[in-house]
């Protein structure tokens, strides 16, 4: 697709007025004004490839509206070609749900005037909620990452030009055990800082099983900059529901799961031909229940959940943590 000249979507440039979705709260905002429980929840969805795809993700939705996230994001496939769909049910979100939209935007394959019309098509539907991320190379994420010619090489740089196109809050990720290709755990931290500097006002972590990994970031962060450290970082949790979401949190997070969760799993799952696979979802709902608690008692600003466009599993953790929600289906 090209990105240009998309009939009716704006491109933004440095010399155009910011676009007016001031009305529009931040995230920050929403995690401080959330009412009835001391720690927000959220959720990220990601955009579906075909029309049962996307009925399923309006259901998830429509469950969610009822429990109330503090925000919901969405993710950017790399390569761009979902990107009109993604930018159209973002924008549904904005305009037919009670819910705060986040939009991932992602470097990877774009130039800056697509990624500016981009912006344009967020704004023109009143999104003002940016998740500023380099992305993978498609195909392969720890294959080599090679900028586009007329992009930008860091998510840094992107986190400025966004701010600087308008009215624009902008969040980044952070990852708990270093990104792959950082070379060690302190200069992952110093650009992690860098991206806070550049105007970034929270950051979302990779999901993560080991939630000392997520405590020695927030330590790194505090040592590194302690007036950036007071920037939430909001911790993300999947629900394991079976052996083939383990596979699938591994490929989203690029790592291992800690062996001692992988055994009680496997432990769960049973010996048998075919996996025990209620006892491992009923397992799995245990350990993000486990998680969600400590991140509680040590202060989390907010728990982020990838839900795979499901609302149950995420909503039993939310139960079990008290937060008074129901994931009972909606009738069609
Ligand atoms: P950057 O911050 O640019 O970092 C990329 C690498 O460069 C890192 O190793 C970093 O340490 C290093 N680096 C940064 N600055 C410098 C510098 N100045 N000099 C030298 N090295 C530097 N991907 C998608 O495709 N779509 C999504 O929707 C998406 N959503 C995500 C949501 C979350 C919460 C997270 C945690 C990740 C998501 N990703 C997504 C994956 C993400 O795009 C990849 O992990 C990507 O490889 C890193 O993105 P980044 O924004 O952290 O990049």
């Amino acid at each position: 697709m090209t990105f240009d000249n998309v009939p009716g979507r704006s491109t933004l440039g440095p010399d155009q007025p910011p676009p007016n979705v001031s009305a529009t709260p931040s995230v920050v905002r929403s995690l401080r004004t959330h009412s009835g429980r001391a720690v927000p929840f959220s959720v990220e969805f990601n955009p579906p490839r075909d029309a049962a795809g996307e009925a399923r993700l309006w259901r998830a939705v429509r469950q969610f509206e009822r429990m109330h996230p503090a925000f919901v994001s969405m993710t950017y496939g790399a390569g761009g070609s979902t990107a009109d769909r993604t930018v159209r049910i973002t924008g549904e979100l904005a305009e037919e749900t009670t819910l705060l939209p986040v939009a991932h935007l992602t470097a990877v394959g774009h130039s800056l005037a697509e990624l500016r019309s981009l912006m344009g098509g967020y704004a023109d539907c009143g999104i003002r909620n940016i998740l500023v991320l380099r992305g993978d190379p498609p195909g392969d994420p720890l294959g080599e990452w090679h900028k586009h010619p007329e992009g930008v090489e860091y998510a840094e740089e992107l986190v400025r030009i966004v701010r600087d196109l308008g009215d624009f809050h902008v969040g980044v990720a952070s990852f708990p055990q270093g990104h792959h290709r950082s070379p060690d755990l302190e200069s992952d931290t110093r650009f992690l800082v860098s991206k806070l500097r550049a105007g970034a006002e929270y950051s979302i972590t990779q999901m993560f099983f080991d939630v000392d990994h997520y405590l020695r970031l927030r330590d790194r962060v505090a040592a590194c900059d302690p007036v950036e450290a007071l920037k939430p970082i909001i911790p993300e949790l999947m629900p394991i529901t079976s052996l083939r979401t383990v596979a699938r949190a591994e490929e989203l997070s690029g790592r291992s799961l800690p062996e001692s969760v992988l055994a009680r799993l496997r432990r769960a799952a049973g010996d048998g031909p075919e996996e025990d696979r209620a006892a491992v979802r009923e397992t799995g709902i245990e350990i993000a229940t486990e998680m969600g608690e400590r991140l509680i008692a040590e202060g989390a600003p907010c728990l982020h959940f990838i839900t795979l466009n499901f609302a149950k599993a995420t909503g039993e953790v939310l139960a079990n943590l008290g937060y008074g929600v129901t994931a009972a289906p909606i009738s069609a």
